[in-house]
């Protein structure tokens, strides 16, 4: 089975003269980790972007579990991914009010487990986030992005999780915590993982670069 199949993907962002992406190709199968490579610049910002469903194809398609990406509202297709972002953008309110947007009305325990899941076990689920200047950490808002994102994957009916650099800002002991959490989940969900992190790369099934040939396969 296929969980993702991408097709000849292209992306020209309005007013550029070269297209971002031209001609990707990408299948993942159900359970499968796949870690995303390649040069800056080369389009792994701009293929997360398209599967999260913010920016539009400019060509080829995008199946998600045989639906096509155009043939939906991009509103339903977020609520089938699950993702975190470099800096996870967390409203000024609790820990556990930030988790629980991944799958509003998600019950307690699970927005518990999702942070235990997440390398947050020592996080209390009522403080508040705070701003970026005081409060969480960088590491610690990290680990609620994820757990955000984990949520949405146990609760919200998501089966694609992408990551963009999710160990970064950790130390080595919490990041194999966080690594081994993610690969001890639902053995259905698939990921994408941009990273330039080897610990990161081989705890996934397998790498694909974009950017430096045309083609990812
Ligand atoms: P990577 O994530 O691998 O560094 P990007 O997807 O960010 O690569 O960039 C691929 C190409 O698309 C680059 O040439 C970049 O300048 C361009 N690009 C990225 N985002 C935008 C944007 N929002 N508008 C216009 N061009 C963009
Ligand atoms: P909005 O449409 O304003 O993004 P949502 O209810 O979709 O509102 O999202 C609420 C919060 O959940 C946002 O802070 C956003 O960062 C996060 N979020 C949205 N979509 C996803 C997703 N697919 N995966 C993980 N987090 C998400």
């Amino acid at each position: 089975g296929v969980a993702l199949r991408v097709r000849d993907l292209q992306v020209t962002y309005p007013g550029a003269d070269a297209p971002a992406l031209r001609g990707v190709d990408l299948e993942v199968a159900p359970g499968e980790f796949v870690a995303v490579v390649g040069p800056s610049g080369g389009g792994k910002s701009t293929l997360l972007a398209v599967l999260m469903g913010f920016v539009p194809p400019s060509g080829g398609s995008v199946l998600l579990g045989g639906v096509p990406l155009k043939h939906v509202d991009l509103a339903a297709w977020r609520r089938r991914v699950a993702w975190v972002g470099q800096t996870p953008g967390l409203p000024e309110r609790t820990v556990g009010a930030n988790v629980a947007l991944g799958a509003p009305g998600a019950p307690q325990e699970a927005i518990r487990a999702a942070l235990d899941r997440a390398g947050a076990a020592d996080l209390d689920a009522g403080r508040e986030v705070g701003d970026e200047s005081e409060g969480l950490s960088d590491g610690e808002r990290r680990r609620v992005g994820l757990a955000r994102a984990l949520l949405r994957l146990s609760h919200g009916g998501a089966s694609l999780l992408i990551l963009d650099e999710p160990t970064a800002g950790l130390d080595p002991d919490t990041e194999r915590r966080v690594l081994a959490a993610l690969r001890a989940g639902d053995p259905t969900t698939s990921a994408l993982v941009v990273t330039h992190r080897p610990a990161v790369v081989a705890a996934c099934d397998r790498t694909v670069t974009v950017g430096l040939m045309e083609t990812v396969r």
